[in-house]
């Protein structure tokens, strides 16, 4: 067992604690509070650590990443077609293959040994900043003996894409056994805390009802990923069939002409086919109407925010103020790095900050960690400093002065921070 003091410990879920302790056995927080009434309860306790001048905090959740794009540079797009055109031919670059898992015929050697190391590079990034979970999206299972072995809580969500329903079931009855055979290792070595894998579809555009529908029956009670609404060409085609999406999947051979368009905006379709509860994490939602959110917010859906990223792809900002007042549980996303500069979550915050002018300093902190941890199912382990949550906690060195009320600007002014252990 061993104590840490600091002059400030931010707990997200009570309130800061001037000249604090942390009581830490193994990776497990035992207590917290005041530095006296800690060092009463606890006079045994021989291992202290004074960090005097820091600040103690739980560390941050990237609720949605795809670290299988790292490697990926697009330094400017026009929008996001051009972006999706962009991003189609430097997958192909990458992965020099067709698609979706086992299929893939990824160039091995040399290739496969550079984008492993720039995931790696990632990882360390997301890791310096303070990160401490992620949800994580993948299309081909490639870093998936990678990502059991970071020092990360981990969610990944293997992605299906395809509109044709038969090909769709065809790319379910394959990663359902991926999914499967993860799991059998995962319980193996115990390690069902901390890395949960499951499916997700794609987005509305991009994948049926039926295979939709199948996800959502495989997953049961794990999370389930949907980028939904994230762009405006994306409810014009679910609303009327027609724009984009449409000439897209027919120019790639992939759209279904027996397909009738729902009618209603992307939020309202899912909820109709019985897709929306509290297992969701919508990504995006940036062109969603009032309609939509009361949806949202009646389903306890969880919305994953990236402003950089929908900031680089032109498509618009989310209603995040709406969001919180609609009491939905709002968390954060650095996205990939084909849409973002880097995957630094502390850079995320501080464009949020400046973003999202309406949303406060706290409910920002609150978005990062707490938030994150929920919409990914760790919330019972991490996300905030409480009795019996794991010790996943970070700190930053202060200035001496640094007083109560700038607490927050310092954290958004900061670009690294380290690792409590
Ligand atoms: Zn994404």
């Amino acid at each position: 067992m061993k104590i840490f003091y600091a002059k400030y410990i931010l707990p997200i879920t009570s309130e800061m604690v001037e000249d604090g302790a942390i009581v830490i056995d193994g990776n497990r927080i035992i207590d917290f509070g005041a530095r006296e009434e800690i060092d009463s309860k606890f006079k045994d306790v021989e291992r202290k650590i004074n960090l005097k001048n820091a600040l103690i905090m739980p560390g941050f959740v990237n609720a949605h990443t795809h670290l299988e794009l790292s490697g990926v540079k697009i330094k400017e797009v026009s929008d996001f077609k051009d972006w999706l055109y962009q991003i189609i031919k430097q997958r192909k670059r990458l992965f020099n293959g067709r698609g979706v898992a086992g299929k893939i015929k990824f160039i091995k050697t040399f290739a496969e040994r550079k984008w492993k190391r720039t995931v790696k590079r990632r990882i360390e990034e997301m890791i310096n900043s303070g990160t401490i979970a992620i949800g994580d999206v993948s299309n081909t299972g490639k870093l998936i003996t990678m990502l059991l072995r970071v020092p990360m809580k981990i969610q990944i969500f293997i992605e299906l894409i395809s509109f044709i329903e038969e090909r769709g079931v065809e790319f379910f009855n394959v990663l359902k056994d991926l999914v499967h055979n993860v799991n059998e290792v995962v319980k193996k070595h115990n390690l069902q805390r901390e890395f949960k894998i499951s499916l997700s579809p794609h987005a509305p555009y991009s994948v049926s009802e039926t295979l939709f529908k199948l996800i959502k029956n495989f997953n049961g009670d794990s999370k389930t990923s949907v980028h939904l609404a994230e762009v405006i060409d994306e409810v014009e085609f679910i609303k009327n069939g027609s724009g984009f999406f449409r000439s897209f999947l027919i120019e790639r051979n992939g759209f279904d002409y027996s397909w009738k368009p729902p009618g209603v905006s992307p939020v309202k379709y899912l909820d109709q086919i019985g897709f929306l509860d509290k297992n969701i994490l919508a990504v995006h939602c940036v062109n969603v109407d009032d309609e939509d959110i009361e949806i949202l917010s009646k389903r306890n859906v969880s919305i994953c925010t990236c402003p950089r990223s929908n900031f680089f792809l032109k498509v618009g900002k989310a209603p995040v103020r709406k969001f919180l007042d609609n009491n939905i549980n709002v968390c954060l996303g650095t996205d990939s790095i084909a849409s973002n500069r880097d995957l630094n979550i502390l850079n995320e915050l501080k464009f949020a900050r400046e973003f999202y002018k309406d949303v406060s300093n706290e409910e920002l902190i609150k978005i990062a960690t707490l938030n994150g941890a929920k919409a990914l199912g760790f919330d019972d382990i991490c996300g905030s400093i409480e009795r019996g949550k794991d010790a996943d906690l970070i700190y930053f060195i202060i200035p001496n002065d640094l007083k109560k009320n700038e607490i927050y600007d310092f954290i958004f002014e900061s670009s690294v921070c380290g690792r409590l252990g």
